[in-house]
């Protein structure tokens, strides 16, 4: 497997031969896909170092699925400590096409309830020291973020969570904070009111950037946590609690309803996302 440029993809793989066709990446809440038919775990060792966890590969509805949590089974790792490098690669080194991303999330907007499901179609990078490209030189690559998310994948999971009759909003920007502290008020204020942001985490970049970079089809399913604290709305930890089950749950229904219909390749007429590099190395 080769990306554009001689960027040559190793693949080491155990046990080989596996493959799949869609990658979905669990967040905080949903360390087990819990939906996947004969599930086998793979170590894929790359060249950033290991992934998160064990992946697993499975099936729904006889489209091969590989799920890997982002933050390592027991959340291991801080936003600010995964391998999103390690991620994305063996995603892409067991033959990903879409990469759904599942992100538990704040919002900054009163109509972005807890429960609801966002997802988003533009962002804001406030991280601070990530490691945010696989092309460190000599060749140089800078891919176009104008429309970061795969509109073919966004679309998808949008008919479903309306087909599943869950509240889901699109077209929002999703804000992305270094972490792992939460904002102060002023910040908060400044994403929402300046920033004109809708929903806040702590993960999507680089995992945005590097997908693209590895020219997979990427969308993320966002689930509304709690509001940030604009609003001055304090919670318990058994209220998060509460609905961070309910939204996982909401989450796995979706996921099932979607990935039947990204059986095959993805539609070139409905996105680009395939050939993010041409044009981009220097
Ligand atoms: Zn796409």
């Amino acid at each position: 497997m080769h990306l554009q440029g001689g960027f040559e993809m190793m693949e080491i793989i155990s046990p080989p031969g596996i493959r799949a066709q869609v990658g979905v990446i669990g967040g905080s809440g949903l360390y087990e896909a819990g939906i996947l038919s004969n599930p086998v775990e793979v170590k894929v060792n790359t060249p950033y170092g290991e992934p998160s966890d064990y992946i697993t590969v499975g099936e729904v509805a006889g489209v091969k699925v590989a799920f890997l949590p982002r933050h390592g089974k027991g959340h291991r790792y801080p936003p600010h400590m995964v391998n999103y490098r390690a991620n994305i690669w063996a995603l892409k080194a067991l033959g990903v096409k879409w990469v759904i991303s599942v992100s538990a999330v704040g919002s900054l907007r009163e109509e972005m309830k807890p429960g609801d499901i966002v997802l988003p179609e533009q962002f804001i990078d406030m991280t601070k020291g990530r490691k945010y490209t696989f092309f460190d030189g000599p060749v140089t690559v800078h891919v176009s973020m104008a429309d970061p998310f795969c509109k073919h994948l966004v679309d998808e999971l949008y008919n479903s969570a309306v087909k599943l009759g869950y509240r889901v909003h699109r077209g929002a920007t999703y804000v992305c904070i270094e972490g792992p502290r939460f904002s102060t008020r002023a910040e908060s204020r400044v994403w929402r009111d300046v920033f004109k942001a809708d929903i806040i985490g702590m993960t999507l970049v680089p995992e945005v950037n590097l997908a693209c970079e590895a020219e997979l089809c990427y969308a993320t399913l966002a689930t509304v946590t709690d509001y940030d604290v604009w609003a001055e709305h304090p919670v318990t930890a058994a209220e998060v609690a509460r609905v961070m089950e309910e939204n996982t749950e909401k989450a796995r229904k979706v996921l099932y309803d979607v990935i039947p219909r990204l059986a095959g390749s993805p539609d070139e007429s409905r996105c680009s996302c395939c050939r993010a590099l041409q044009n981009a190395i220097q």
